[in-house]
């Protein structure tokens, strides 16, 4: 009996031990994946996010003059498997967890961004701008030529590889 009343007094001392939220602050445990992010300047286009993707919350769609990404939290698992395979982190999952919404908001519970793209330089062709973040990711420091073949399209860059080796071998 005595011991009961130990207990409680020390709890009334102590006061509540649950967690107020929501009524009142509280915390966010680290490495929380929670909402998340897409930087549209660092994408490489890859699409290797939409393909992991297993609850098939991303889309791309192509446009003439940029590439749209749309992610529907109300659909992601918030597993991390797309910030995981992203090589240019361009998709980062935060530790922001306030998603809480009204039935009618669901819609709205996107993440979008746009990659416009850029002419190339040796075709004038449109297409995908190489992202700072992915030259240093291949690369890690870049030089002339390097500037050069990011500019141009995949097949002039092809072309600029052929003409090299005939070159050597003449
Ligand atoms: S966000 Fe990352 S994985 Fe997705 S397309 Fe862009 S670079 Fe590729
Ligand atoms: S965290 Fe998982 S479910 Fe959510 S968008 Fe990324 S891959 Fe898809």
């Amino acid at each position: 009996m005595f011991s009961f009343l130990k207990v409680l007094a020390r709890n009334l001392i102590r006061g509540p031990a649950t967690d107020p939220f929501p009524f009142g602050e509280t915390f966010t445990p680290k490495g929380l994946r929670g909402r998340v992010r897409f930087d549209a300047s660092a994408c490489a286009g890859c699409r290797m996010c939409e393909h992991v993707c297993a609850g098939g919350a991303i889309r791309f769609d192509d446009g003439a003059s940029e590439l749209r990404f749309t992610l529907w939290h109300n659909t992601c698992t918030f597993c991390g498997l797309c910030q995981h395979y992203c090589k240019t982190k361009a998709i980062v999952l935060t530790e922001d967890w306030h998603l809480t919404h009204r039935q009618t908001e669901k819609y709205a519970m996107v993440e979008q961004g746009t990659v416009p793209l850029v002419s190339c330089l040796g075709c004038g062709i449109a297409m995908m701008p190489v992202a700072d973040e992915l030259v240093r990711v291949a690369y890690c420091e870049t030089n002339s030529d390097i500037d050069r073949l990011r500019q141009l399209c995949p097949d002039c860059r092809r072309q600029l590889g052929i003409k090299g080796v005939q070159r050597c071998r003449m």
